[in-house]
């Protein structure tokens, strides 16, 4: 009989897996706390390394499909609206790299995971609370008080990874001190304001990030990271408040706040018997947020080319904000520069 394989988690890394072993006539049954699936509005970036993966799994052409291929990944001063430089991740940065770099809507990254696993295979509303280890496999006790049996265990289950806990006994992860607010909005709020493909605006202490998630460049991403070393909540939904934020800060913000980024301390050991760790929750070494699940970016940054695009030459800082102001303020979504 083949040997069966529990997962913990359906983010990014559990599904993935369990799509790849399910390609390769291998169930797995992954088990995840949330009671549903819920579309975050949050993007990611795939870099061509993440594409291979799921181009692997069969899920390429719906990817490229739905999601957004930037010409190019611009650096601009937060003030001036000044180009620093260009990361260029078009046609020539795929035949380099041999594969596209993406920028998608996570929900949609998801939603094409998710689509590649049986139904049947994933179990919703678990919450793991305790493995018993035994001679004959792993037992999972669940926060519902129903149990399971598997013959192995992968802990994919996030940064606070409940298996990596009882496999390593309690860690405490690192507050970075920083904050992602973060949106997605309909790109038709811009009312034809041009932005750049994928930007990232550098100011002295914060970034903002802002780029398309879809092919049609119809709904736009948002994100910062800010220092607000008070704030210790950790969430992906949970909500900011504008007010405070405008009183404390000139730069950009939007509504949803991410809650503390944090980092887990290096581990040597992520590898527990018949368990496996994988993912934010398996992480081998401490890392940089925007690495977790496809670890490094196409390649360096390139040199600065002849000048910037027309768009935010004449676009400098409170001009954008205005623009994006406007955008989010009728969307309700509450971004703001
Ligand atoms: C603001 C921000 C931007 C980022 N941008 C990028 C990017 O552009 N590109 C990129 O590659 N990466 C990016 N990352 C990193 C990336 O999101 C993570 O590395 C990735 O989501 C980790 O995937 P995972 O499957 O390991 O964990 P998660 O996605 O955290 O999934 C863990 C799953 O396990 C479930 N779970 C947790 N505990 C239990 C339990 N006890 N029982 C059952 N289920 C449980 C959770 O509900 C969740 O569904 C970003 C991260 C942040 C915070």
């Amino acid at each position: 009989m083949a040997p069966s394989l529990a997962i913990i988690g359906a983010g990014m890394g559990g599904l993935t897996l369990a799509a790849a072993l399910h390609q390769r006539g291998i169930a797995a049954r992954i088990y995840e706390q949330a009671p549903r699936f819920v579309r975050l509005g949050a993007g990611i970036q795939m870099s061509p390394n993440a594409m291979r993966v799921l181009r692997g799994i069969g899920l390429e052409p719906r990817i490229r499909a739905t999601a957004f291929q930037p010409r190019s990944w611009t650096n601009r001063d937060w003030d001036t609206g000044a180009l620093t430089n260009e990361l260029p991740l078009g046609a020539d940065a795929e035949a380099k790299y041999g594969a596209p770099y993406l920028l998608m809507h996570r929900g949609d990254l998801h939603e094409a995971l998710a689509s590649c696993v049986p139904s049947e295979c994933i179990a919703l509303d678990k919450k793991l609370v305790e493995l018993d280890w035994r001679g004959d496999g792993v037992a999972l006790r669940f926060a519902d008080g129903t149990s399971a049996r598997a013959d192995a265990v992968v802990a994919a289950d996030g940064i606070h990874s409940r298996v990596r806990e009882l496999w390593l006994g309690a860690e405490t992860t690192n507050a970075t001190g920083r904050v992602a607010y973060r949106t997605t909005f309909p790109a038709a709020l811009l009312q034809g304001f041009a932005i750049d493909q994928c930007c990232k605006w550098w100011g002295p202490d914060r970034h903002i990030v802002i780029y398309y998630v879809t092919s049609n460049r119809d709904e736009v991403y948002f994100v910062t990271s800010v220092p607000e070393p008070e704030f210790t909540v950790e969430s992906w939904s949970a909500t900011g408040d504008l007010g405070d934020r405008r009183s404390r800060s000139p730069a950009p913000l939007g509504r949803r706040r991410d809650g503390a980024a944090r980092r887990r301390r290096a581990s040597d050991d992520a590898i527990h018997g018949a368990g496996r760790g994988l993912g934010d929750g398996g992480c081998r070494r401490a890392q940089p947020l925007h690495r977790g699940c496809a670890r490094r970016h196409a390649g360096g940054l390139c040199p600065l080319r002849d000048g910037p695009p027309r768009t935010h030459r004449a676009h400098p800082r409170h001009l954008v904000a205005e623009h994006l102001h406007a955008a989010a303020g009728q969307s309700g979504l509450g971004l703001w520069l």
